[in-house]
């Protein structure tokens, strides 16, 4: 089954719809300096969440000839 993250399972089954990757839910249960992998969004590539001094960056898997790369995206906790 495919997995979705917060942003495209609202886009897609509205926001009714608990997500398969719950960003906030992973940011607030992550440790300050943590990075929680291990998933893959099936819409938005998004494969990693990390916390830092309370920030919150998202890291999507991009391929480059083949090699999966995690490439970070600027993100606010205040949009999920
Ligand atoms: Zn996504």
């Amino acid at each position: 089954m495919a997995d979705f993250c917060t942003k495209c399972a609202n886009h897609m089954f509205g926001e009714d719809v608990k997500p398969d990757i719950d960003i906030r839910e992973i940011f607030e249960s992550l440790n300050d300096g943590y990075m929680q992998s291990g998933f893959i969004c099936e819409g938005c590539g998004l494969a990693a969440i990390s916390k830092v001094d309370n920030e919150l960056t998202l890291w999507r898997m991009d391929y480059v000839d083949g090699e999966g790369e995690l490439i970070e995206v600027k993100a606010s906790i205040d949009d999920y």
